[in-house]
C-alpha cells in the first residue's frame, strides 16, 4: 500500500494541528449558533472524526452518503444515496467535504439544502482544495490546504475504495492508477 504512494504531502501530524486552527475558528464563528455539520461520506469520515473532536460545542451531526467521483475522474454529476436528510429548520448548517476539485459535489448539496432544508445558513468547510478552474462558481468558507492538481489518497481518500487507512495524504502513483483501473 504505501509502496504505491508517489510522495506524502501531508503526515498526520500536520493535518492535526492544521485541524486546530481550523476548530478554532469553528468554534468561534458558531459559539452562540445552534449548528449542525453535514458530512459528506465516505471520504470525510476521519477528517469529520478529528476535526469534531476539537470543538467543544453542542453540535448536531449528519452524514450524507453520495458519489461523484469513478476512478480518478469526477463524473460531472452527483449521486445521492438517501432520500431524506435531518431536520435543520432555522439551524446553521457546515458541510464538512474531503476535497473541492470540481465543486459539483458541493454544488449540488447546497443547492439540495438550499431547497429543501430551511436552514438559516449554509457554510462548507474542506479538507483539500485543488488548484484547478473549477467548472462552477462555488468556493469552500473552510479550506485546510490547497494541494496541487493531482490525485490524492489516503487520511479517508480513496481510489476505488482503497487507501481510505493511510494516515497520511499522498499523490498515487500512475502505476498503482494503472493497476486498480477498472
Ligand atoms: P468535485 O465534485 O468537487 O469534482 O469532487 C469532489 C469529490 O471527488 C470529493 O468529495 C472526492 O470524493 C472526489 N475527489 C476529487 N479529487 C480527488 C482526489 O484527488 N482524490 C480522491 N481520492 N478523491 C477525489
Ligand atoms: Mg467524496
Amino acid at each position: 500500500m504505501v509502496a504505491d504512494i508517489a510522495r506524502v504531502l501531508y503526515h498526520e501530524s500536520t493535518i492535526l494541528s492544521r485541524l486546530d486552527e481550523m476548530a478554532h475558528q469553528i468554534t468561534s464563528d458558531y459559539a452562540d449558533k445552534e449548528l449542525t455539520v453535514v458530512s459528506i461520506l465516505n471520504g470525510s469520515f476521519i477528517f469529520m472524526a478529528d476535526l469534531l473532536r476539537r470543538v467543544p460545542l453542542p453540535l448536531q451531526i449528519d452524514s450524507w452518503s453520495v458519489s461523484s467521483y469513478h476512478g480518478t475522474k469526477s463524473r460531472g454529476q452527483i449521486q445521492f444515496r438517501q432520500q431524506t436528510i435531518a431536520d435543520v429548520r432555522g439551524r446553521h448548517v457546515l458541510l464538512l467535504d474531503d476535497i473541492l476539485d470540481s465543486g459539483l459535489t458541493l454544488r449540488a448539496i447546497q443547492e439540495r439544502l438550499a431547497t429543501e432544508s430551511g436552514a438559516a445558513s449554509i457554510r462548507s468547510c474542506v479538507l483539500l482544495r485543488k488548484s484547478v478552474t473549477r467548472e462552477t462558481a462555488i468556493d469552500a468558507d473552510y479550506i485546510g490546504f490547497d494541494i496541487p492538481n493531482e490525485f490524492v489518497v489516503g487520511y479517508g481518500l480513496d481510489y476505488n475504495e482503497q487507501y481510505r487507512n493511510l494516515p497520511y495524504i499522498g499523490v498515487l502513483k500512475e502505476e498503482a492508477i494503472r493497476r486498480h483501473a477498472r
